[in-house]
């Protein structure tokens, strides 16, 4: 092990477990093992040390063209005729796998994506775990229904069925790499659907572990496959591959509208999770106190690195002054530090290229004018680490790049509106629709606000509160189709409408067909 990494483990002791599984190269998951196939290794570096944590196999279509030979053998085996009450209890199995493994899975996030070990407990492993254990209850109530025809003449019985939509490419961001593959992964199994995943070459750990826990609890081989390697490579592979007949991505909005693009030559069904800008606004009559709480905690989470971050904050100019003040203490208290300290909250970012964009907004927020608030005070790329202080701008305009474009850093920018139409106009300018938050204390206020805002998913006095019951994803530039809920159970299902002629009726002609019509 890197002589970094070992120091670095000591000063948190990290468990023997950790070590042991990131000691190692990192293969692919498929038919039930891990395999060592591809063009040599990625090096995988960890974002606080940035020092190589190990190296993961660098996949190639034929690693993808195996894990679908797989995938389909399961479908058309085992896993095709299980009875989803089994279904189901491998399900809560698996959940409850991850539950007894939430120390080694919450580290493995944290020195993967570089994030906050406590957050990766609280939010990544538990999100995921309750995912799971939501659809595994869904595999037991997935019906058709039984309808009256309306104009066929004579006696006969019409109905539908629901099945498997068959293989399923799960594309994950490096962002909440266990939490998005669950949310893609439940509802998939819960279906009846077998997954190929794949992971972001900058975080493939949690996803391998799964897979593993899930051979171990029996799942069939070939039911939970990753293949891991350069997006462009597997990513595009999946896309455009005969044998996939669902993509669910998870990514950057310029990347699924490619990813949607290759998949439509094979008419692959697909749901595009994508980015966002969401807004944020504070009327006259908000809460001050939990709205720059809530506030911060939106903007922050993760560094940042979050695609509903509430990232343009539209104050009402009477409460403007005293939301800075409180969003300006509250940012510069955040402990700032490594992944694997407990008491962080800042933590670094995911990658050196990565932080030099955020640094490359930061410069143009500078340059266009915004006003420096707190933390970082220059664009320049002059640094080593990856860790950003937390920054806020004030005076922001829209037409400035820090109120159009996603940052995905911890960058929030602030502006002030007097009136209520022009502030809801503001808010759903630009070409993204993930969500929108809302603070005030009139129930009213907060309702019609709720209702004129353009985005999947509203936050009234909170920011990016999930459950594995409410439906996720966006609009417009956004992305369509929804993770979670039972609005998502749709993505992974085909409908098929049987109708049956009742024996002894007189057979169709002319003129029952003229009745009918
Ligand atoms: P990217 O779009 O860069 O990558 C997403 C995934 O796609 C990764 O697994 C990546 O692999 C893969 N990929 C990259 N290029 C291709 C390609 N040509 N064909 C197919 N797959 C490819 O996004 P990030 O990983 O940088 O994640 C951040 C983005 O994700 C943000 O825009 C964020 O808003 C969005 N996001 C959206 C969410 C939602 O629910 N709406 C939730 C979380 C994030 P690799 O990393 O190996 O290149």
């Amino acid at each position: 092990m890197n002589k970094d990494i070992a120091t670095y483990f000591a000063r948190y002791d990290v468990p023997s477990e950790v070590t042991s599984f990131v000691d190692r190269p990192i293969g692919h998951h498929v038919g039930g093992r891990e395999i060592f196939t591809g063009k040599g290794e990625i090096d995988l570096l960890e974002p606080f040390t940035r020092s190589r944590l190990t190296g993961i196999a660098n996949g190639t279509e034929a690693d993808v063209d195996l894990a679908v030979a797989a995938a389909r053998s399961a479908l058309n085996g085992p896993w095709g005729r299980m009875p989803p009450l089994e279904r189901q209890r491998l399900m809560l199995r698996l959940a409850e796998a991850m539950r007894s493994e939430a120390v080694l899975l919450a580290h493995l996030e944290a020195i993967d994506v570089g994030k906050s070990i406590s957050e990766a407990g609280s939010i990544d492993v538990a999100g995921a775990i309750a995912n799971l254990e939501y659809f595994a209850g869904w595999t037991s109530k997935i019906d058709g229904r039984t309808t009256n025809a309306v104009a066929l003449p004579g006696e006969t019985l019409t109905y539908t069925v629901k099945e498997p939509v068959g293989v399923v490419a799960a594309i994950i961001p490096w962002n909440f790499p266990l939490q998005i593959l669950s949310w893609k992964l439940a509802a998939a199994l819960a279906c009846g659907c077998t997954v190929i995943c794949k992971p972001s070459e900058l975080t493939p750990l949690s996803a391998m572990r799964v897979a593993q826990l899930a051979a171990q609890v029996g799942f069939p081989e070939g039911v939970v496959n990753v293949v891991n390697g350069i997006g462009h490579v597997i990513g595009q592979a999946l896309a455009a591959h005969k044998g996939i007949d669902k993509l669910s991505f998870t990514g950057s909005t310029p990347v699924g509208k490619a990813v949607g693009k290759t998949s439509l030559d094979t008419v692959k069904r697909l749901t595009l999770e994508l980015g966002g800008k969401s807004p944020v606004i504070v009327t006259a009559k908000a809460n001050l106190e939990n709205a720059a709480s809530a506030i911060l905690a939106g903007v922050f989470l993760n560094s940042g690195q979050v695609c509903d971050a509430g990232s343009r904050v539209y104050a009402h100019r009477s409460v403007h002054a005293e939301l800075l003040q409180r969003l300006k203490a509250g940012a510069e208290q955040l402990p700032i530090g490594a992944g694997l300290d407990p008491a962080s909250r800042i933590t670094p970012l995911v990658s050196s290229a990565h932080r030099n964009r955020v640094l490359n907004h930061i410069g143009s927020a500078i340059s266009e004018g915004a006003h420096p608030v707190t933390g970082e005070e220059s664009g320049t790329v002059d640094r080593d680490d990856w860790v950003l202080r937390p920054t806020i701008f004030d005076d922001c305009r829209d037409n400035m790049r820090i109120f159009r474009e996603e940052i995905f850093g911890p960058v929030l920018g602030v502006s002030q509106f007097d009136d209520m139409d022009d502030a809801v106009d503001r808010a759903n300018s630009g070409e993204f629709g993930l969500a929108a938050a809302v603070y005030s204390d009139n129930v009213n206020e907060t309702i019609r606000l709720s209702r004129r805002l353009k985005a999947g998913n509203i936050y009234i006095n909170a920011h990016g509160l999930l459950d594995p019951a409410m439906p996720f994803g966006g609009l417009g530039a956004s992305g369509f189709g929804k993770d979670m809920g039972p609005e998502q159970l749709d993505g992974f299902l085909a409908t098929k409408s049987i109708y049956v002629q009742i024996a002894g009726d007189p057979p169709l002609d002319e003129d029952h067909m003229e009745k009918a019509r």
